[in-house]
């Protein structure tokens, strides 16, 4: 069973508030097994924050980090967020992804930036080969059953693509908790009932029991753990071992504490049974992507 993470960013990224920049200075570089490389000298946490964007906007570099991770394939996430934590353009992801099959390409859409989001959905999705959707509801200020959304999920619903939407906290200054709430993703999986919904970060940290309710009651609700402690999801899905097939991992790279493969290595010491982690680390994924068994 392949090791999937469905949740990267791309270390570059345009426009990004200096806000965004100070935490990456602080929490990335040197970090969760990035590299350290000019760290130590005087001034040098900005050259240093430089040169892993250079290094990792190197796709061979990437997938170099998925082998020493023993991850075998990364969904990477396309994000237009000008307000919290920058842009990282759809032609940007794709192109980035044209590089290796393993590298998994997921668009995003702006309401407020796009004219007809749902047809640039299907553009996307037909002429560039985007597989999965990523909607950022607090980043940039929409409810996730906003009606004007709703021919962007029947797009992605036909298109038969996932679609992954924030929800809960964010450490990026400028994001709004409020449209984070899982509970509006209620309306959506009622809608769509053919389209898959994966609840980012699972409303994380106090709706996590709407989240797990929503996986619940829906067929087609899911958990992306990405950003949460993989020791903790027992603490905070106690019902975990019911719905393994539910959740599914993605590591938020390369915003992490600890190097990825330490996060897989953590769900592997799950207090649960073996097929449950085969489904959290890939098998879920594979399904829900189209990954085909190599
Ligand atoms: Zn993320």
């Amino acid at each position: 069973m392949p090791i999937v993470d469905i949740h990267t960013h791309t270390a570059y990224t345009e426009a990004a508030p200096e806000t965004f920049v100070h935490y990456m200075v602080a929490n990335v570089v040197g970090h969760g097994g990035n590299p350290t490389e000019g760290l130590g000298q005087e001034g040098s946490a900005e050259r240093a924050l430089a040169s892993f964007v250079a290094e990792f906007s190197r796709p061979e570099r990437f997938v170099a980090h998925l082998d020493e991770q023993g991850i075998d394939y990364a969904c990477v996430l396309a994000e237009i967020a000008p307000v919290t934590s920058g842009i990282a353009t759809n032609g940007y992801v794709r192109d980035f992804c044209a590089h290796s099959p393993r590298l998994i390409p997921v668009c995003t859409v702006n309401p407020f930036l796009h004219h007809q989001p749902a047809r640039l959905l299907e553009r996307l999705v037909r002429e560039d080969g985007f597989r999965g959707l990523k909607l950022y509801p607090t980043y940039a200020y929409f409810y996730p059953n906003d009606r004007a959304l709703y021919p962007v999920y029947a797009a992605a619903e036909a298109l038969g693509i996932p679609v992954q939407v924030h929800t809960g906290s964010s450490v990026f200054q400028g994001s709004r908790l409020k449209y984070g709430d899982p509970l509006f993703l209620d309306d959506v999986a009622v809608d769509f009932p053919d389209l898959s919904i994966l609840i980012t970060h699972g409303g994380r940290p106090f709706w996590y029991d709407r989240a797990f309710a929503l996986c619940r009651l829906h067929r087609n609700v899911y958990i992306d753990v990405a950003g949460l402690p993989p020791r903790k999801l027992t603490t905070y899905f106690p019902e975990l071992p019911r719905l393994p097939g539910k959740f599914v991992f993605g590591s938020d790279w390369p915003g992490l504490p600890n190097p990825v493969r330490d996060n897989v290595a953590a769900i592997r010491e799950l207090p649960i049974a073996a097929g449950a982690i085969d489904a959290i680390l890939g098998e879920t994924a594979t399904r829900l992507y189209k990954i085909a068994p190599s």
